[in-house]
């Protein structure tokens, strides 16, 4: 039989046990050792069938064991202990607080930032994710959180989150969407004064609605809000809208999307009012999903009276947007008759000029697509502030990105970067830390996870070999008892019976050098690269001295056949009776999983086609648990990698071969690496039986990479090199500032067709070109309407290339000398010095200039010299 409705019976703690109802419901649990462990003892059979889940184990303790625990004098100490250093977490200050406390430049911080995503993962016990992006939000928000950073998370509860995965017996893979009962998850409905749930409705074509309640998760200090359209109010297909993570067709996504974004919005307005929570100063949106959270911004400012171009002004200042994606095709792109319709008569914004909507996410750019709606260009449009995922990124997003900045060279596209970064308290092993604790008093050891520092991760050097050496074993065998948990629960679905099974007992080997691989299974991370040469990597697994060990896991998305095939040929790989000890394949990698499998590998290995991997972040919590990277120089590893602590995986990119080929040279090099390098440094042993060179490379990653890698130096930098930029540029532009802004664009605008550079002469008497040397440099510009307030005259000089191009260019702005002229021309002046030997050239460009604007490509307007200019702008010497 099945239930027509079910509901969900809450437990009534004893008076004694209320508190752990605020332990449960606030997600710190989920990276603070102390208070999992206290759930752990309230019944330790319930927690591991919950999955660690503290609600789900309150939801079914029985009530004789409660009435138990609420007399048991030693328990309600730890509880009481648990709720203050809670309390303490949540009402101390923290680093920002004794940043702000310094007046000066800190006086500037936002009071209050919300961050959008369409995914978080935060824990498995809230699935709401999918991969990278989400857990990187996740990670963005516990670290914002541990360091006192005023954030408002905002995203969606999906009823379905994204798919579990199991395989079928020939290794398909099959996808399930268990349903979610929010009243089974770490979540409180918002609700008014009186109790009714608070509802944020949206207008959609055709005169429906769409409505949507506001769950909340307390991530520590931060709390993540989740909008919900499963409610009574909304006809069937709207209550789908927050169905599945990335399912469905354009019109589904773009709904979830104009929920993410404008609903996002309104429900922070509404939980503000609620709680008197401070107005956030500081909009970031993580990918270009949440886009339409500025025009909903924009419609605030204009229904209190700002016309658009001065509210887009305005909101552009207090916009943070940070890209993921390194290709075109990964990009979130609609048919623009669907925007146009849901931005139109009848539907959401009405008071926003649709044209003006749409030209924001035009691909004004050539081979841009007319027809389409981007969204990251309209992110990049509606942001002052842009950046990629790590240095490597940055420079590949300003190539992307440089058609919409023409006239500037990629260099100068108003992109920058900010590494990734991991939250280190949610993924160090208990053990791990309790060695790092151990060496520096748990406190520090807490600090140094959480904020950085390079100083206390210095004191790893000191760790003897041997402790270090049992803690890598001790860490590979729990996962070996992992592994066969998992592969026996896998082969049972698969449809085996336990007589089959008994192999499983002998699956790993906590002695044998482990190498790691788990990823989402898009094709360019390459899940099967590893099988590119099946015989040799059989003689890697099975090397009578040197044998190696590989646990996979991976998900592809639902609609990528491709992808599944993947997973069915590495499954049918590891399901070869010959290898099947040393190689498996691991279904339904998650959050839970990934907790183990980081710290058991000896290897963690990442194979993507460089340049398409943004940052990944998986190698990062693997180093943090002394896990050394093998990794085609790509994303972080690109920018950190030392010989001392870990190697990289060379590739042949760039050399325009077919991918056939690349992938032959990338995988032999691969096999190389661990057959000459890796696997002889793993089992080369001293007198004691340790490993001293792999120890050694052990401590350098934690000693160096460790303090990298946190999450907390990520925070810290989006704070410092974004946040409070974006927060002083919003404050400097209150109304009539944006106003003044927007005004001025548009004259300069309309001005610039007639702005250029009329004539460049060098100072004859100046001399030859020799180092050190300095020339005068005399630059005729017209300015048309404009006037020397308006612009910048720059000469930019450095190095030239065979063809004449400047790369490392270094711009001095030019005096005005005079003018204007009869013709309105103005004369500026500048010295140029030859600071560098070899080929070097200069040229001359106006580029308009405001004090409330950033860089100086923001308009994407430039002038620069023509053939005509006059034979002073180009190369001086060879
Ligand atoms: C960290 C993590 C990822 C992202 O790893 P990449 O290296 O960026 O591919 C994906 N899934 C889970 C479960 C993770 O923990």
């Amino acid at each position: 039989m099945k239930a027509i409705r079910r509901f969900t019976v809450r437990p009534v703690l004893p008076e004694p046990l209320r508190p752990l109802s605020d332990l449960a419901r606030n997600l710190r649990w989920s990276w603070h050792p102390e208070t999992r462990e206290l759930f752990r003892s309230v019944d330790p059979d319930g927690w591991r069938a919950a999955g660690g889940d503290p609600v789900r184990v309150l939801g079914s303790v029985p009530a004789g064991r409660l009435a138990e625990l609420a007399r048991d004098e030693q328990f309600l100490a730890r509880l009481s202990a648990a709720s203050a250093d809670l309390d303490d977490y949540l009402s101390g200050d923290r680093w920002y607080q004794q940043q702000s406390s310094g007046g000066g430049e800190a006086a500037e911080l936002p009071a209050a930032i919300a961050y959008f995503s369409p995914e978080f993962g935060v824990t498995a016990a809230l699935p709401q994710y999918s991969g990278g992006l989400g857990i990187l939000a996740g990670d963005h928000l516990k670290s914002a959180s541990d360091l006192g950073v005023p954030l408002i998370g905002v995203g969606l509860l999906y009823r379905h989150g994204y798919f579990r995965q199991s395989l079928s017996r020939d290794g398909w893979q099959q996808e399930h969407y268990p349903l979610l009962d929010p009243n089974e998850l770490p979540v409180t409905l918002l609700r008014q004064p009186d109790d009714t749930p608070v509802r944020v409705h949206l207008a959609l074509p055709g005169g429906r609605s769409l409505y949507a309640h506001i769950w909340v998760a307390r991530v520590g200090r931060v709390p993540l809000l989740m909008l919900d359209s499963d409610v009574e109010e909304n006809g069937p297909s709207e209550r789908d809208v927050t169905d599945r993570l990335y399912g469905g067709g354009s019109e589904h996504r773009l709904l979830q999307e104009m929920l993410l974004g404008i609903g996002g919005v309104r429900a922070v307005r509404a939980y503000c009012a609620l709680t008197g929570h401070a107005a956030p100063e500081v909009f970031h949106t993580n990918e270009g999903h949440a886009g339409f959270l500025g025009l909903e911004r924009i419609r605030e400012l204009q229904q209190d009276g700002t016309e658009f171009d001065a509210a887009l002004e305005a909101v552009r200042a207090g916009t943070v947007f940070t890209t993921h994606t390194p290709v075109p095709a990964g990009i979130d792109r609609f048919d623009r008759h669907l925007v146009a319709r849901h931005f139109g008569e009848g539907a959401e914004l009405p008071a926003v000029d649709t044209d003006r909507i749409l030209a924001l996410g035009r691909e004004t750019y050539p081979g841009g697509d007319p027809n389409v709606f981007n969204m990251a260009v309209m992110g990049l449009r509606l942001a002052q502030r842009a950046n990629g995922v790590s240095t490597l990124h940055g420079a590949v997003s300003r190539e992307m990105f440089a058609g919409l900045w023409p006239g500037f060279d990629p260099e100068e596209v108003p992109i920058t970067s900010i590494t990734n970064g991991v939250h280190a308290p949610t993924w160090v092993a208990p053990e791990v830390r309790a060695l790092g604790a151990r060496q520096i008093g748990a406190e520090r050891a807490e600090e140094a996870l959480s904020v950085g520092g390079s100083l206390r991760w210095d004191s790893v050097t000191d760790i003897p070999g041997a402790d270090i050496w049992e803690l890598r074993r001790d860490l590979r065998e729990q996962l070996v008892i992992e592994v066969r948990t998992r592969l026996r629960a896998s082969w049972r679905e698969r449809g085996a019976g336990s007589a089959e099974l008994g192999w499983i007992d002998g699956v790993l080997d906590p002695d044998v050098l482990t190498i790691g691989f788990a990823r989402r299974v898009p094709s360019y991370k390459r899940l099967t690269l590893m099988l590119r040469d099946r015989e040799r990597l059989t003689r890697l697994l099975l090397d009578p001295d040197r044998p190696v060990q590989i646990v996979v896991a991976g998900k592809a998305h639902p609609a990528d056949d491709g992808g599944k095939r993947l997973v069915r040929e590495l499954v049918r790989f590891s399901d070869d009776p010959r290898v099947r000890h040393r190689i498996v394949f691991l279904p339904d990698y998650g959050m839970g999983m990934a907790q183990k499998l980081y710290p058991g590998c000896d290897v963690w290995l990442n194979n993507p086609l460089r340049p398409l991997e943004a940052c990944g972040t998986s190698g990062m919590k693997a180093a943090l648990n002394g896990c050394l990277n093998l990794s085609v120089l790509d994303g972080w590893w690109d920018e950190w990698f030392q010989p001392d602590f870990g190697w990289a995986i060379p590739t042949a990119d760039g050399h325009g071969l077919d991918e056939d080929r690349r992938d032959d040279l990338e995988a032999g090099a691969l096999y190389e690496l661990i057959e000459q390098r890796v696997a002889p440094r793993f089992y080369d042993r001293d007198a004691d039986g340790l490993p001293e060179r792999w120890i050694e490379m052990v401590r350098s990653t934690l000693a160096d990479l460790g303090p990298k890698v946190l999450a907390g130096r990520m925070v810290r930098e989006y704070v410092e090199r974004l946040y409070a930029p974006a927060a002083h540029a919003h404050r400097a532009l209150d109304v009539p500032g944006a106003a003044e802004l927007a005004a001025w664009k548009t004259r300069v605008r309309t001005a610039w067709p007639q702005v250029a550079v009329d004539h460049v002469e060098v100072d004859e008497a100046s001399g030859v070109a020799e180092l050190g040397a300095t020339l005068g440099l005399r630059v005729r510009v017209a300015l048309g309407e404009l006037t020397p307030e308006d612009v910048e005259v720059q000469a930019v000089a450095g190095r030239v290339d065979t063809s004449d191009r400047l790369a490392d260019a270094q711009s001095v702005p030019l005096k005005p000398a005079g003018g204007p002229d009869q013709q309105g021309r103005w004369v500026y002046e500048g010295p140029l010095t030859l600071d560098r030997t070899g080929p070097f050239g200069y040229t001359v460009r106006i580029l308009p200039t405001h004090r409330l604007l950033p860089a100086g490509a923001d308009l994407g307007l430039v002038a620069l010299p023509t053939e005509a200019t006059g034979e002073g702008a180009g190369v001086l010497m060879r």
